[in-house]
């Protein structure tokens, strides 16, 4: 076996909202953990917004009020439909959140905010747990014959610090991006000053008791347990747009599905800070039978979709935050664990997904007449 350079409990690898609620577990029951990322920074614009009662729950259990506090909270859910005549109306308006649930109610806030809030507990509860960034794994491998005694490190990783060039993503195509975006808050400046580790570009290896890959729906853990993601994409594509709206549909600051005659349907989910997401079927954009090439849609052009659906009402925009498209999938991993000592966490759940109108049913109680 190669001579590792330390050892850990637990080995976390990623660190978006399951990585970092996991390693918030793991410091309250003062577990040794690592976790690394391959991201220079936390994210900062885009992907997850929503937050279910039942997570917030969890976290005012640890002491985390802040999601409640700067969160735009849903109160009614609206749907429009075509009249008779083809014009978009409002056809039923309901609470969003059934009576009685829980004391929060469902509530919306960009993933980037709730990735500082984990960061900012983990530094208050002895800032004994934090980000190695930007870190990737290159080899995984496990000594089976050690996995059942319970005092080993049998899994070995072998790390690989980056440079900050190999690590900065591209965090939203000609959307300005770096120390100028626009959802940039104060406490996130801390997250932009690279701070060399005096590691980068060096390699090292680690044995672990346990590690659990939280790295996502492309997940290079998953690929070392020779796992698969078996399942199926549909043909249709929707786009997605964080803007600050001009309009004049009266709904715009609650949660809406909106169905258009022929144009498709959009989704408008108010967001804090004046912003909304818009969830815009692309009628007119193809995938061709393959995967879409999202590098060639632009946000013009889901504005222009978004129109043609919320029309006879206007929508413009001046501000865009973040802006992607994406194809309908749902797929499933064969497999999470292997011997009890590697674990695959991860979970996509899109608005717009395939059983969405099942699972909407259900929570939102809508009424039948
Ligand atoms: C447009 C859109 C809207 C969405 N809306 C919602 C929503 O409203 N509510 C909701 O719950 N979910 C939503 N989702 C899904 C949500 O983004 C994911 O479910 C969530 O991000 C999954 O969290 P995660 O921690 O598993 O993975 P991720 O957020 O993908 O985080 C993975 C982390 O692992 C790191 N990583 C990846 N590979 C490696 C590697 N090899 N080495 C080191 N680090 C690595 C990445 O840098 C990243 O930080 C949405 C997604 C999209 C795209």
């Amino acid at each position: 076996m190669t001579p590792a350079d330390s050892e850990v409990d637990v080995l976390i690898v990623g660190a978006g909202p399951a990585g970092l609620m996991l390693a918030t577990w793991l410091s309250q029951l003062q577990i040794s953990t690592r976790i690394i990322d391959k991201r220079s920074t936390k994210i900062m614009a885009g992907q997850a917004d929503g937050f279910q009662c039942r997570t917030l729950e969890i976290l005012d259990s640890f002491g985390i009020d802040r999601v409640w506090k700067e969160s735009n909270h849903m109160l009614e859910v609206c749907f429009w439909n075509p009249d008779e005549n083809g014009v978009i109306r409002r056809t039923v308006r309901a609470p969003d959140t059934p009576k009685g649930l829980s004391r929060f109610t469902e509530s919306v806030l960009h993933q980037g905010r709730m990735e500082r809030f984990f960061l900012d507990h983990l530094k208050g509860t002895g800032d004994r747990i934090r980000v190695e960034r930007p870190v990737i794994p290159s080899l995984l491998r496990v000594d089976e014959s050690e996995i059942k005694n319970p005092s080993a490190y049998p899994v070995t990783l072998k790390l690989q610090h980056l440079t900050d060039e190999q690590a900065t993503p591209n965090q939203g195509n000609n959307i300005p991006n770096g120390l100028f975006r626009s959802n940039l808050t104060a406490d996130d400046t801390d997250d932009l000053i690279r701070k060399s580790l005096g590691k980068e570009g060096t390699e090292e290896t680690i044995r672990a008791k346990y590690v659990v890959g939280c790295d996502g729906a492309h997940s290079w853990t998953r690929k070392q347990l020779g796992f698969k993601m078996e399942g199926e994409h549909t043909e249709i594509i929707w786009g997605v747009l964080d803007v600050v709206p001009i309009t004049d549909f009266p709904d715009i600051r609650v949660r809406c599905l909106v169905h258009s005659a022929s144009a498709g349907s959009l989704m408008v989910i108010p967001r804090e800070k004046r912003v909304v997401r818009l969830y815009i079927q692309l009628k007119e954009v193809g995938a061709g039978g393959g995967a879409v090439d999202r590098s060639k849609v632009t946000p013009e052009q889901i504005l222009k979709a978004a129109q043609k659906i919320i029309a006879p009402y206007k929508l413009d925009y001046e501000q865009c935050d973040w802006f992607t498209a994406y194809q309908i999938a749902q797929r499933v991993s064969d497999g999470f664990e292997k011997f009890d000592r590697v674990f695959w966490l991860a979970m996509q759940f899109i608005p717009t997904a395939p059983k969405r109108d099942k699972v909407k049913t259900s929570r939102y109680r809508i009424p039948t007449t």
